[in-house]
């Protein structure tokens, strides 16, 4: 099954892969409409230009009845120059210049033969003259009037856009990029549109479907705003799915990431402050919702099912961080893990604990089971086997919470534990007044009837540790020493100290 995570960053995606088709598709519309436009706008422009070489070539028509004279040239040539793109006007009669605006009968002509009788003709580099020309021509009574177009004026209305790659196409001929005439092939993949008028057309490239330099160019806002929309989409979106995923199902999750990180709280010697063991307790490090305390899943955890495979994740953490940090403590350093009852009963229960001391040298640590007094442990010889099993390999028991469950006698009855933890709420208990403490007294006495060690938990005043004192309670455990604490933390804390 999907997680939210992984559900919400795949709607996400999709919604960012659809945006962006979207603003491609709308953008690719519209450089498509600019190469047409491009294109329409340079059709004009050249229709324009060979108006001039048709009035041009019109009005020089009536020389023909005249004389090559330099007067003719010369009207010749102010025809010429008052058309701005023209270059010259000519004369012929058969294939040979007759009269031209430029004196010598075109000296910029070097080869007149080559000449067609089309009404527009578009000549290569060197075939007619030095440059490529497009030769507009219209018989008139004695020959023919033509007149010739620079390529430059047509190369700048071909390049005048920047939206499409425009040529000019005449015939089976086209002036293509850098003046570079081209015989139009099957090749060619542009589209046209044709002149109404004269028998040219301008071909266009059509923009690519996709194009990266045009998306960041054009729409770049746009794309940050469908990723801000698609990621905002996407949170919200798995906000949902993990409201809506049960409680316990987000929990199996949290254990299987390892989200579930041990803290450690140190027990003291309350004489001397010297650290003798630390208890593991859970928190749960979610990714989103910040430190999560125990009492808000280890109750989840038990319910349903989750107490076992959490404890071992959380065993094995400790089991891989705690080895190296043993220099910083003494030698058999007491680690408390708390246990629940349900994974007292399961079979692998027993090896859970062996397989985590496996991690550590001989001596190194005493495993303490923390087995609490607020839930029932229903001793039957099998977890008493096991139990007892353990002890043989050295584990020690305590009893957790001591005073607040209604079994702890008997279970000190079956169960040899090696210690009790006076609850914190006892504790809390010392006070000037004589009449709350009274209580802690009692507790206190019936312990050490027992013969037991006792840790005192929750112990946050000097009071309550001047009264432990008195009472012979060497092990302390509480915020007036040491709050719990992630390992790191715990040993730069350690190494402040000393
Ligand atoms: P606990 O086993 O009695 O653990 C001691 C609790 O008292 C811890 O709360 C600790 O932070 C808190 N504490 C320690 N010193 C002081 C103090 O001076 N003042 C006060 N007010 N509190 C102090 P935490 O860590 O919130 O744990 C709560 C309970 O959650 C634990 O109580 C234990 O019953 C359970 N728990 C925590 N980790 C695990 C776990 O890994 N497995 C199981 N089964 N239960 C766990
Ligand atoms: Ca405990
Ligand atoms: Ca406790």
């Amino acid at each position: 099954m999907m997680t939210p995570l992984r559900t919400a960053l795949l709607c996400a995606a999709l919604l960012f892969i659809t945006g962006m088709l979207a603003i491609n598709w709308q953008l690719w519309h519209s450089a498509q409409n600019g190469s047409q436009s491009s294109a329409r706008q340079a059709l004009h422009k050249v229709d324009a230009i060979v108006d001039e070489a048709r009035d041009a070539t019109r009005l020089s028509a009536q020389f023909f009845s005249h004389s090559c004279t330099p007067a003719v040239q010369f009207a010749l040539n102010r025809e010429a120059a008052v058309q701005p793109h023209l270059r010259t006007v000519a004369l012929l009669k058969g294939n040979n210049i007759w009269c031209s605006s430029l004196s010598g009968k075109g000296i910029l002509v070097v080869n007149a033969a080559n000449l067609t009788f089309g009404t527009l003709t578009l000549y290569p580099r060197d075939f007619i003259a030095p440059m490529p020309i497009l030769v507009y021509m219209q018989p008139v009574a004695g020959g023919h009037a033509a007149a010739s177009i620079s390529d430059v004026h047509l190369r700048d209305v071909l390049t005048s856009t920047e939206e499409t790659t425009l040529t000019l196409i005449v015939g089976d001929k086209m002036l293509a990029e850098k003046g570079r005439v081209v015989d139009l092939t099957d090749a060619y993949q542009g589209e046209q549109i044709a002149s109404v008028k004269y028998p040219f057309s301008i071909g266009y490239t059509t923009p690519p479907f996709f194009s990266l330099r045009r998306l960041i160019h054009e729409g770049m806002l746009l794309t940050i705003m469908v990723a801000i929309m698609s990621l905002i989409a996407g949170s919200l979106l798995r906000r949902y799915l993990e409201k809506r995923i049960a409680p316990q199902e987000n929990l199996k999750r949290a254990i299987e990431r390892g989200e579930i990180v041990p803290w450690y709280q140190p027990v003291v010697d309350g004489k001397t402050g010297a650290i003798n063991g630390v208890e593991v307790l859970a928190r749960w490090q979610h990714p989103t919702g910040g430190l999560i305390p125990p009492d808000m899943f280890i109750p989840l955890a038990e319910k349903n099912d989750l107490i076992e495979p959490l404890t071992r994740s959380l065993m094995a953490k400790v089991a891989s961080e705690l080895p190296p940090a043993l220099d910083h403590f003494p030698p058999e350093l007491h680690v408390g893990i708390n246990v629940s009852a349900a994974h007292c009963y399961s079979p692998k229960f027993k090896n859970d604990c062996l397989q985590f001391l496996r991690y550590f040298s001989p001596g190194q640590i005493k495993l303490l089971l923390e087995i609490t007094e607020r839930e029932e442990l229903q001793l039957t010889p099998a977890v008493l086997e096991t139990l007892h099993q353990l002890q043989e390999h050295g584990v020690e028991l305590a009893l957790d919470d001591f005073g607040t469950g209604y079994s702890g006698l008997s279970y000190l009855n079956e169960l040899a534990v090696d210690f009790i933890k006076i609850d914190r709420s006892f504790v809390g208990r010392i006070t000037d007044d004589p009449e709350s403490t009274r209580l802690v007294d009692c507790v206190i006495e019936m312990a050490q009837k027992l013969s037991l060690r006792i840790v005192a938990e929750g112990v946050e005043t000097r009071q309550q540790v001047d009264y432990m004192n008195q009472h012979h309670i060497s092990l302390l455990q509480g915020y007036f020493f040491w709050k719990p604490m992630p390992l790191s933390e715990l040993l730069a804390a350690i190494a402040l100290k000393n």
